[in-house]
């Protein structure tokens, strides 16, 4: 099969042809029709994370058809199935996080497209406990990118509690899937860009938000929480000063910069800094029953499996108009 391979961080990634893996005990092989790109494939792919496994096919936003059923596989699956395969990948289910519900912190738990292979490549093997059904309302490529950045979004939104004046820092991706859900909910949105980034601004007030401006801006309220989705650590103490008392920032990224010091004035007032890691199967349920209910719309912009390299590129440099999405297996939809 045909793949995109990671032999070292921070080198192009090759075209290459690979043997087609097999399904182990409770896995699923799966024909891959579209990988969303997401930022942490970028982290990946420049060594801004630790212990890839190498060679490594990246890729963690997997949507494909059920090819066939490993053995010891739960019967909601058959095959032809279409299914999506997120960022956590596998769990041991047996420590003290796996049995308390916060599987997300698993200390033995596989990433997909990280520490197993994943979905830059025309096949892969998922462990079928960790595989969603994918609401019908969406096509393969636009279902892709619910599959991290909705799905951490709706971790890092779910964290931030009932917030009713709610802050996003950094509107990518994410950001954009988790403030329809924000909307949606009934929530006063309030958008942080880059300084002087207008054209962001515009859009964000476009699809609702009631108040936009640059990260270093003040809100004109006080907000009851804010969630972090852009890498840079100088938005926490921001962010912080921006709450009211009893205020929550949620930091959603995988990696950021340093964290600059702040007054302890800022946190004091039970003010709470927190981050969200991974997710669990349970939040991929909730979120895939909300999404098509909202409904979650994503902005997307495709590149043939052999351009993924491109696409990295583009979304480094913030030359996107929508999420990437490699398209793999066009025959079906
Ligand atoms: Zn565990
Ligand atoms: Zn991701």
């Amino acid at each position: 099969m045909r793949a995109m391979i990671l032999n070292k961080p921070r080198q192009l990634l090759q075209l290459r042809d690979v043997p087609k893996p097999r399904p182990a005990k409770r896995q699923l092989l799966v024909r891959i029709a579209t990988c969303a790109v997401c930022r942490t494939d970028l982290h990946v792919v420049d060594g801004e994370l630790p212990d890839p496994k190498l060679p490594l096919i990246p890729g963690h936003q997997i949507v494909g058809h059920i090819e066939e059923i490993g053995d010891m596989v739960n019967s909601k699956f058959k095959v032809g199935d279409r299914i999506g395969i997120p960022w956590l990948g596998w769990t041991d289910g047996e420590c003290a996080y796996c049995r308390s519900n916060r599987e997300n912190l698993c200390d033995q738990a596989r990433f997909t497209g990280y520490t197993i292979d994943g979905g830059y490549a025309e096949f892969t093997v998922a462990d079928a406990q960790f595989c969603f059904h994918l609401p019908d309302r969406y096509n393969d490529v636009d279902v892709a990118p619910l599959l991290c950045a909705g799905l951490i979004g709706y971790r890092s939104y779910r964290k931030a509690g009932d917030a009713r004046r709610l802050g996003i820092y950094g509107f990518g991706n994410a950001a954009h899937l988790i403030a329809q859900v924000a909307l949606y909910e009934g929530r006063d949105l309030f958008v942080f860009t880059r300084p002087g980034d207008t054209a962001t601004q515009k859009a964000a007030k476009k699809l609702g938000a009631v108040w936009a401006g640059g990260s270093a801006e003040m809100p004109p309220e006080k907000l009851d929480a804010a969630i972090i989705f852009a890498s840079v650590g100088a938005l926490v103490p921001a962010a912080l000063h921006a709450l009211a008392k009893g205020g929550t920032v949620v930091c959603g990224g995988i990696h950021m910069t340093d964290i600059p010091s702040f007054p302890y004035g800022d946190l004091w007032g039970e003010r709470v800094i927190t981050s969200v890691a991974n997710l669990t199967r349970r939040d991929g349920e909730e979120f895939f029953e909300i999404a098509p209910r909202v409904p979650v719309l994503t902005k997307t912009e495709t590149f043939p499996l052999e351009q993924a390299n491109t696409a990295l590129d583009r979304f480094r440099v913030g030359q996107l108009k929508g999420t990437a999405v490699l398209t793999i297996d066009t025959t079906v939809r």
